[in-house]
């Protein structure tokens, strides 16, 4: 018997994430790489966050920082919160709201939640690879999901007789990988399916607040309040996050939700890591509440020239036959070659010749499709840089 051999059935199923491994190439000098979807450090606010810290540590508060704390969450957290949500048009209270560590704990969580093995879990083609990693360890068949508002009905590729489906997952915001928005009637006709089908809805929130242009639309849970009028008959849950926003590395994120699926979140809470840090919850507490409406504007102002630098340089360099996405937020264009180029061969290419890096779009596929796609992301490249990348990229291309 060797070690494996030991190991759960649901083991099988999981990977090494291709992005991770590629993360760990990256740390060589030179590389250009739009690889990680990750925040540009300088834009953190450092020193908000060290100003909160000692706060944090103060006599006064030591004692509160260092405990344990309950499950649920740190209350004035919470509290800012509901806020925060009544401002993007979800009314609810704090019984409503658990915080999680980084909003990748929720994805695990609500996987636990719904999914029992064979069951059906409708995603996007593609969809983010977190998510898919989270959900796969309940050992639930993918199927796919197609919202988008002005090309009719959401389809879904459910066959009878397969597992019942639990929920249908995304990220309706500046999605990763495609960058693409969900629009009002795609999030209406979601509503409708969900209610056909009296599955869940899981709302990916991450991205939400880093929109650079365009009307902001109202996340698919304040148009099931609208509907439905209390968040109690709600089916969508709402994950979101700080990591995108002020800072990935303390892992504060958070759920919203009728009060069943929050009792149930919080004992697998219990049972997963008791709480998060109590000091990180009161630490983007003090810096939520002392910045974030000033900080936002500065990333997006940021962020949304780089898009633009990107969008602009692809369109000058990219040879006929590639296509592109135009986000309107988040941190990825998605990239469509011409059939028959390889992804994943790109990459290796693009490395070995002109060092740079962006994530081939396979991994992104439950069926491991998307071959001819790739993930850029231009959030942490500032412009030069960006313009520079890709017309390296453009160069392999054509070679
Ligand atoms: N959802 C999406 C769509 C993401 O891109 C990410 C991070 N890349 C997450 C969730 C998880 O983020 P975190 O756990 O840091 O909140």
């Amino acid at each position: 018997m060797s070690t494996k051999d030991l190991f759960a059935t649901r083991t099988s199923r999981m990977k090494a994430s291709e992005i991770r491994e590629l993360l760990k190439l990256l740390d060589q000098p030179g590389i250009i790489s739009f690889a990680g979807g990750i925040p540009d450090p300088t834009l953190f606010p450092a020193d908000e966050f060290a100003a909160a810290f000692q706060r944090a540590l103060a006599p006064d508060s030591r004692a509160l920082a260092l405990q344990y704390s309950v499950s649920e969450g740190y209350l004035p957290l919470r509290e800012w919160l509901v806020d925060h949500m009544r401002q993007i048009g979800v009314e609810c209270g704090v019984e409503n709201v658990l915080i999680t560590s980084g909003s990748q704990q929720a994805l695990d969580y609500l996987g636990k939640l719904y999914l029992s093995p064979g069951d059906t879990a409708l995603v996007g083609w593609p969809t983010y690879l977190g998510a898919l990693a989270a959900f796969n360890a309940y050992e639930p068949r993918f199927d796919r999901l197609h919202v988008n508002g002005n090309q009719g009905e959401p389809e879904y590729a459910a066959a009878a007789g397969e597992g019942a489906v639990k929920f249908a997952y995304l990220s309706p915001d500046f999605a990763n990988p495609t960058g693409e928005t969900v629009d009002l009637r795609g999030r209406e006709d979601l509503l409708d399916l969900a209610d056909d089908l009296n599955c869940a809805v899981i709302e990916d929130g991450a991205y939400q607040a880093l929109r650079y242009n365009g009307e902001p639309i109202p996340p698919v849970l304040a148009l099931e309040l609208a509907r439905k009028g209390s968040i109690e008959d709600c089916r969508t849950v709402y994950c979101g996050s700080f990591s995108k926003t002020l800072s990935p590395g303390l892992r504060v994120g958070w759920v919203v939700a009728a009060k069943p699926v929050i009792s149930q979140l919080v004992l697998m809470k219990q049972a997963a890591d008791l709480h998060s840090a109590t000091i990180n919850q009161m630490a983007v507490n003090d810096v939520a509440r002392a910045c974030f409406d000033t900080h936002i504007p500065k990333l997006r102002r940021v962020y949304g020239a780089r898009r633009d630098t990107m969008l602009g340089a692809l369109q000058r360099h990219m040879p006929d036959g590639v296509e592109w996405t135009r986000p309107e937020g988040g941190m990825f264009i998605w990239v469509t070659l011409p059939k028959g180029v390889n992804g994943a061969d790109l990459l290796e290419k693009a490395l070995e010749t002109v060092k740079v890096a962006f994530v081939p779009g396979q991994a992104f596929f439950p069926d491991a499709t998307g071959s001819n796609t790739i993930r850029l992301s231009f959030s942490n490249s500032d412009e030069d840089t960006i313009r520079e990348g890709i017309r390296r990229l453009g160069d392999v291309l054509r070679a």
